[in-house]
């Protein structure tokens, strides 16, 4: 059976629902996921932070564009973040390009008591960082966007595509689906599809970060533990659902897939970690990893194909995804809808797919 409609969006993570929300009020929206829920890949494995200075100046940008819509949907809660550097470690580049104030490491042994002040010689400190609650945003999301009448397939990949008569039709396990819109918000699989529709990628790489569980350090609570990085992206950890999470901070290339970690990445970024602590990893109570997916410029992917303008990018969400979301779905919208977007210029042309 064929299914019609305006814009078909394909990906099921926080960049394509939040394209549909952001679309739902202007046309019909369909959305495509391969998976049997939404959110299954990076977007359910992230640290769920919102840092307005963590990206390079684009990705700032959008996350400053980002954050009263937030604010709004409720999804920000306080969460102090901690940066804690050895002798030889990059503590002053870190420090300055997260906007952080320097304090002794006695004041951050206050928030984090397992800190080992014998290796760790300088330490900064904000409370402007916030965590964001990713289930609730996705979830947010997709009452917005169901609820102004957008569809959800899931278990629907789409395996082949073709464009005739300025139509899309996508052929999924759920029938086919034609479009005059295209939307590829399919994250890893961002290139892919683009392959798939015959148009040109955009030299994505998707690189696998891992995340480990521990039990609270000696039984701490922990609940109030800052989010704390390592100068130099040795580490970072946060206390997630009563856990101690730690990452070994790695940024491995590799291809689309369903990710998982690596036991001797975690165990080399579990032995950073040991190093500038007190507290030894007795237990790992579980792991996981996801796709973090970058353009060349790690800035995302946002507007119309150079040369197919019905196909549109909403990719390279690299470390930023959650935070960058309303922002870089509204833009999206504006592209496709033709309306003004409050953003700069200069941002939205280092957004740009015809930067390639
Ligand atoms: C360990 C880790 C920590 C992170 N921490 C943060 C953080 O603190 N803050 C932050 O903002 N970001 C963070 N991120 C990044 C964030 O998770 C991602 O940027 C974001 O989730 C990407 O969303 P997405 O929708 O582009 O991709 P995804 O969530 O991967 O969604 C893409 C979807 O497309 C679907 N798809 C692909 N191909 C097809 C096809 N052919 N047919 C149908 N469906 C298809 C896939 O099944 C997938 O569900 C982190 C990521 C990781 C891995």
């Amino acid at each position: 059976m064929e299914h019609v409609t305006d814009c078909l969006i394909v990906g099921g993570g926080i960049a394509g629902v939040t394209a549909a929300a952001a679309l739902a009020p202007h046309m019909d929206v369909t959305l495509l996921e391969a998976e049997a829920n939404i959110g299954y890949h990076a977007s359910g494995r992230s640290a769920a932070m919102f840092l307005r200075d963590y990206g390079n100046a684009t990705v700032c940008d959008l996350n400053y564009a980002s954050e009263a819509a937030h604010i709004e949907q409720g999804v920000l809660s306080p969460r102090s973040m901690v940066l804690l550097g050895r002798a030889d470690d990059p503590f002053d580049a870190d420090c300055a390009a997260l906007k952080m104030t320097e304090v002794s490491v006695s004041q951050a042994s206050h928030l984090l008591p397992i800190i080992d002040t014998h290796v760790v010689t300088r330490a900064a400190l904000t409370h402007a960082s916030t965590a964001l609650d990713t289930d609730l945003a996705l979830q947010a999301a997709l009452r917005s966007a169901r609820g102004n009448g957008a569809t959800l397939r899931t278990q629907a990949p789409v395996i082949s595509a073709s464009h005739t008569g300025g139509r899309w039709t996508l052929a999924t396990a759920k029938g086919q689906f034609t479009s005059k819109i295209l939307v590829n918000a399919a994250g890893a699989w961002a290139d892919t599809l683009a392959q798939f529709c015959s148009i040109s990628p955009i030299g994505l790489t998707p690189y696998r970060r891992s995340m480990a569980q521990l039990p609270a350090p000696r039984g701490y609570d922990i609940k109030d533990w800052p989010f704390t990085l390592a100068a130099g992206d040795r580490w970072y950890a946060k206390p997630i659902g009563g856990r101690w999470c730690v990452s070994p901070s790695e940024e491995d290339p590799t291809h689309p897939h369903d990710a998982y970690s690596d036991d001797m990445t975690l165990a080399e970024g579990l032995a950073r970690y040991e190093d500038m602590v007190t507290a030894p990893v007795t237990r790992l109570e579980g792991s996981w990893a996801g796709l973090r997916t970058f353009a060349p410029d790690r800035a995302l992917v946002i507007g119309p194909d150079a040369n197919e303008p019905s196909f549109f990018w909403l990719a390279g969400q690299g470390g930023y995804g959650f935070q960058t979301s309303p922002a870089a779905a509204n833009l999206l919208a504006s592209h496709i809808l033709g309306s003004p977007t409050d953003l700069a210029n200069r941002t939205v042309a280092a957004l740009h797919p015809n930067r390639f």
